[in-house]
C-alpha cells in the first residue's frame, strides 16, 4: 500500500473512532462569558479528564455537551450529529453520570438500572415497566460488573454513596453508550471510594471502547486515570495535553501559582 493510501486509511480509522466533537463552543450568561471558543474531540476508548478551578466553565461546557444548554456559537457533535438535533434513538448513545447520582430513591437498584434501557424500549413498554427478559438479564449483568449484584433488589436510598454511584454507572452501562459524560462523579465521595468508582469507569472505557469525559477536582485522579487532560481557566481552553506531558507549567496555566501545589 502506498504511503498516501496508508494515510487515508489511518485518517478514516481516526474519523470512524471519533465519538464527540466540541467545535468553537461559546456561551454567555447576561453578556458575561462563561466559556469561549472551546474546541476538542474525544475518540472511542479515550479517557479525558476536564480540569479547572471553580468558575472556569466546566459545568457550562458539560451542559452544552449533553444538550441541556444550547451554545451561543459553535456546536457539539455526537457520532457526527449535532447534539441539539438528535432523535431519542440517537441520544441513547450518550450516557451521563452526575455528582449526586440522580437515582430514583424509592425503587430498587435493578429498576434504576433498567431505566438505562428506556432509550432502547418502545415508550409504551417503558410506561408499563414491561422490560424484556433480555433487558433484565443485561441490567443484572451491568450490576454484576459494578460489583452490586447482591444488592439488585435493595432500594436505592438504602445504599451508600459509593454504591449509589455504582448503580448510576450500571444504569449508564445498560444504555450501551458510545460516550459517557461524568460530571464530577467522585466529588461527593471519599478518596478511596472515589478511586474505586474511577477504576470502574476506566475499565468500561478500555474494555468496551466507550469514550469517557470526566470532570474532576483532583489532579492526582486525572493523572492516574486519564489519557488526556483538557483544562479550562476563565472560560477558555488553556490545556489539551496527553497526561504524560502534563507538567508543572501546564498546571500553573490552569491553577495559577497554586498549580505547583496541585502537582504535589
Ligand atoms: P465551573 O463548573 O467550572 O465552576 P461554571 O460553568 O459553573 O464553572 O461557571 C462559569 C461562569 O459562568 C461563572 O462565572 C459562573 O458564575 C457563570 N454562570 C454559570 N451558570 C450561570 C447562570 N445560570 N447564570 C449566570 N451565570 C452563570
Amino acid at each position: 500500500m502506498s504511503v498516501n493510501n496508508e494515510q487515508i486509511v489511518s485518517q478514516t480509522n481516526q474519523q470512524s473512532k471519533l465519538r464527540i466533537e466540541v467545535v468553537s463552543v461559546s456561551k454567555s450568561y447576561h453578556q458575561k462569558t462563561a466559556i469561549k471558543d472551546i474546541t476538542f474531540s474525544v475518540h472511542a476508548g479515550e479517557f479525558v479528564a476536564v480540569l479547572g478551578p471553580s468558575g472556569a466553565g466546566k459545568t457550562t461546557l458539560f451542559r452544552c455537551m449533553v444538550g441541556l444548554q444550547k451554545p451561543d456559537h459553535g456546536h457539539v457533535s455526537l457520532l457526527g450529529n449535532n447534539i441539539t438535533q438528535l432523535h431519542r434513538s440517537q441520544r441513547r448513545s450518550m450516557a451521563v453520570i452526575f455528582q449526586q447520582f440522580n437515582l430514583v430513591n424509592r425503587i430498587s437498584a435493578l429498576d434504576n438500572v433498567l431505566a438505562g434501557r428506556l432509550g432502547h424500549t418502545p415508550a409504551w413498554r417503558g410506561w408499563l415497566k414491561q422490560f424484556t427478559r433480555q433487558d433484565r438479564l443485561l441490567a443484572l449483568d451491568c450490576l454484576n460488573r459494578v460489583g452490586l449484584i447482591n444488592k439488585a433488589m435493595q432500594r436505592a436510598d438504602t445504599l451508600s454513596g459509593g454504591e449509589q454511584q455504582r448503580v448510576a454507572i450500571a444504569r449508564a452501562l445498560a444504555q450501551q453508550p458510545d460516550v459517557i459524560i461524568a460530571d464530577e462523579p467522585v466529588a461527593s465521595l471519599d478518596p478511596k471510594i472515589g478511586s474505586e468508582i474511577l477504576d470502574i469507569l476506566y475499565n468500561i472505557c478500555k474494555k468496551d471502547g466507550v469514550a469517557v469525559i470526566c470532570s474532576l477536582h483532583q489532579l492526582q485522579f486525572a493523572q492516574k486515570y486519564a489519557d488526556r487532560i483538557v483544562g479550562l481557566a476563565n472560560g477558555r481552553l488553556v490545556v489539551d495535553s496527553n497526561t504524560q506531558s502534563f507538567d508543572a507549567n501546564l498546571a500553573a496555566q490552569l491553577y495559577g501559582n497554586s498549580g505547583l501545589t496541585e502537582m504535589r
